[in-house]
């Protein structure tokens, strides 16, 4: 068996065009054009990528962005007093807030200070707890691109055995808790899955990755999910994102599991490109509900 690429770069493409589309709709429609304020802390030359293609991304889709860069040795209450000014600007829809921080900063203070109505990461525990109620204000980002390219792919997840490996609050937990619900964001096939969430202290992770009809895979570790751990036909979302010498890899390994799966993702141009597109997403919704509410 040769498994089918899922090409999330072109998926994430072809959304980018629709929010753009959507873009200028609303503009034209509320004379408001979203913005999204980003918090750049210190000079991590990853996070400065990254903050880079977000700045590039939200203009391509007619949208404003503003960037602070603050210094490394930028103070915690510093910091806040900025996040409320954005808080209380009501030209700024969404604020973002690359992580990693410096140390001398409490990254939870920090995500918990930005008002939830702005929380286009969908971090603070308000929309979290929201999207575990099946009413989202906003989907996290990552999670939200692997339904996207599930759903778009035309692989249903309803009925589905779902195995999530990692269970970080990024990635893992949301990822499980969407594709547990009733209805997901391309409806009811895209959720309704049978889940189980494994983690560093599951004992023998194989026994559960080898029942999954669909393999969703976030620990941060290279090539760690091989061909001998997946059963024949499986489909696999590889969420990782490993520097190994000059090259990207994933989580798992793709060329071995190329043989195995019905259908993967690769890294680089897999989940990757899909996290940006949904940000866009999400700082449109919060544009539009910022206009509902100012009525
Ligand atoms: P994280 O916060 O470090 O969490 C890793 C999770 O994996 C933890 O829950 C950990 O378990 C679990 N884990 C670690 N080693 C394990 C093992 N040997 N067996 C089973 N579980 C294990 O990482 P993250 O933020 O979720 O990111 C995971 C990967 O996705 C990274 O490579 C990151 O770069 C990538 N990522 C990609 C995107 C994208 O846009 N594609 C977005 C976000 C993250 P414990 O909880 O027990 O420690």
């Amino acid at each position: 068996m040769t498994a089918r690429i899922l090409d999330g770069k072109s998926i994430a493409m072809t959304i980018r065009g629709e929010i753009q589309q959507a873009v200028t709709a609303f503009i034209a429609e509320s004379g408001v054009q979203p913005c999204l304020a980003a918090i750049l802390v210190g000079d991590d030359p990853g996070s400065q990528v990254y903050v880079r293609n977000k700045e590039i991304a939200c203009e391509k889709a007619g949208m404003k962005s503003r960037l602070t860069r603050l210094p490394g040795s930028t103070s915690q209450s510093d910091l806040l007093a900025l996040i409320a000014e954005l808080n209380k600007d009501p030209s700024v829809h969404g604020i973002l807030v690359q992580l990693p921080l410096p140390d001398q900063i409490d990254t939870r203070v920090i995500l918990d200070a930005v008002s939830p109505s702005k929380d286009v990461d969908a971090f603070a525990p308000e929309n979290v707890g929201l999207i575990s109620q099946g009413r989202p204000r906003f989907l996290p980002c990552t999670p939200h691109g692997v339904m996207q390219i599930l759903g778009r792919s035309g692989i249903d997840v309803i009925g589905k055995h779902c195995v999530v490996v990692g269970r970080s609050d990024i990635v893992g937990k949301p990822m499980a808790m969407m594709l547990a619900q009733k209805s997901g964001p391309l409806g009811k096939s895209n959720a309704n899955a049978t889940v189980t969430l494994v983690h560093s202290n599951t004992p023998d992770i194989a026994t559960w990755t080898r029942q999954a009809d669909i393999l969703i895979v976030a620990i941060g570790k290279p090539r760690f999910i091989t061909a001998d751990m997946v059963s024949p036909g499986t489909v696999v979302i590889d969420v990782g994102i490993n520097r190994d010498g000059d090259k990207i890899v994933g989580d798992v390994d793709y060329e071995g599991l190329q043989e195995v799966a019905s259908a993967i993702t690769p890294v680089p141009g897999g989940v990757g490109p899909l996290t940006i597109a949904m940000l866009l997403a999400n700082t449109l919704a919060a544009a539009k509900q910022s206009k509902s509410t100012s009525h």
